[in-house]
């Protein structure tokens, strides 16, 4: 038994020297998160962390999932995780009310890995790999005035740090531009590097059929978020219009919520974020459904160094797709904009050498917190 004793959310944020935008628009000035501390009777401390608006987690788990938890035993993990979804669906079965829950379910394998002694990747199915490639998330906007610039800079930076797959964001307004920008990337890199795109659905489907086979000439690998998320339709027409990988999925929550998609290959590619999705315990069963219907399930990462660990174990238990006498295992997104929560929040930093990453092997989790780090940007 491990009675969870205590839950604390730690809502933290931190300016950033360069203010960056996707084809959204918003202007990041910061860079911040809910982070999750669930301690037990023992005197075990779990972490997790909730992607998206933090102080609505916040807000979630103080007023609607933390009474429900204390006094429970956290090895009753996906007990728990239906208990609160059951108490929150008719409320919020997507967004916000799930990331929450996300930060709990990651913190609850946390406890239950470092009270076995495992990391969590051996308590989920265990390790297909114990490391990852990982690609570069990068290559925002930044400077207006030298965006095929700027992109070209930051890309051959990545590969020199050894990066060998770099994803770069499109959606400039101007097709012309956009492939412009990622002629200039693919240029600079070469033909070696594998290379994605992300449009954060900014196109309409014709455009982006159109812009997804100037992308096919590029060797794109994947066309990420082309269409708003809404369309599934749309999705199933793009999807099968290109030759190249749809991706997508970043903004859909629960087996339920992919069922759709999967079961209708509306994507060649799902990115449940562990941080969003439901956490560990739901994401384990998404990607199970995607197998069942040749869909392949790659992770969306874009938080502090608890996500990044969540995302490590969650990708060291998923099998090969397909498996295979060489199989192309999942990538693993390792987001690059500056970051102070993904790089100093652990007390030793979760790193790439040579473009792959190793999976933590203490623990739980495998990381160590430093409060420090969360004390000084507590908001
Ligand atoms: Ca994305």
């Amino acid at each position: 038994m491990s009675i969870i004793k205590k839950i604390t959310c730690h809502v933290v944020s931190a300016a950033i020297q360069k203010p960056f935008t996707s084809s959204r628009g918003w202007l990041y000035k910061t860079r911040g998160s809910c982070i999750v501390e669930i301690e037990t009777q023992d005197g075990i401390v779990g972490w997790g962390e909730c992607y998206g608006p933090s102080h609505v987690a916040r807000s979630y788990i103080d007023t609607q999932y933390a009474p429900r938890i204390l006094g429970r035993d956290a090895f009753d993990v996906e007990v728990i995780w239906e208990d609160l979804y059951n108490r929150i669906k008719d409320y919020g079965s997507k967004g916000m009310a799930i990331a929450a829950l996300s930060g709990i379910d990651i913190a609850l394998w946390d406890i239950i890995g470092k009270t076995c002694g495992k990391p969590i990747h051996k308590l989920i199915g265990g390790a297909y790999r114990d490391k990852v490639d990982a690609y570069a998330t990068g290559l925002y906007f930044i400077d207006m005035d030298r965006l095929i610039e700027e992109a070209v800079e930051e890309a051959q930076g990545y590969v020199e740090e050894g990066f060998t797959a770099v994803k770069m964001k499109i959606g400039l307004g101007s097709p012309k531009l956009d492939i412009a920008r990622v002629e200039a990337v693919r240029k600079a890199i070469g033909d070696d590097v594998r290379l994605m795109v992300d449009a954060n659905h900014c196109f309409t489907v014709p455009a982006a059929i159109r812009i997804g086979r100037e992308l096919e000439k590029l060797d794109v690998e994947w066309f990420e978020e082309p269409i708003s998320p809404e369309d599934l339709d749309g999705y199933v027409e793009v999807t099968r219009a290109l030759d190249m990988a749809v991706a997508g999925g970043e903004n859909e929550f629960t087996r339920w919520g992919f069922r759709d998609i999967v079961c209708r290959k509306a994507m060649d590619i799902i990115q449940p974020d562990v941080c969003a999705a439901g956490g560990i315990s739901e994401c384990r069963k998404i990607a199970a459904l995607a197998t069942a219907h040749g869909v392949e399930c790659v992770p969306h990462a874009w938080g502090s160094v608890i996500g990044v660990a969540a995302t490590l174990h969650f990708l060291a238990a998923l099998p090969d797709q397909p498996p295979s006498f060489r199989p192309m295992p999942p990538l693993f997104e390792f987001e690059q904009c500056e970051n102070p929560f993904r790089d100093h929040l652990a007390k030793e930093p979760i790193v790439q050498h040579k473009g792959v990453v190793a999976i933590p092997v203490k623990p739980g989790l495998g990381i160590d917190i430093d409060r420090t780090v969360l004390q000084k940007y507590s908001v």
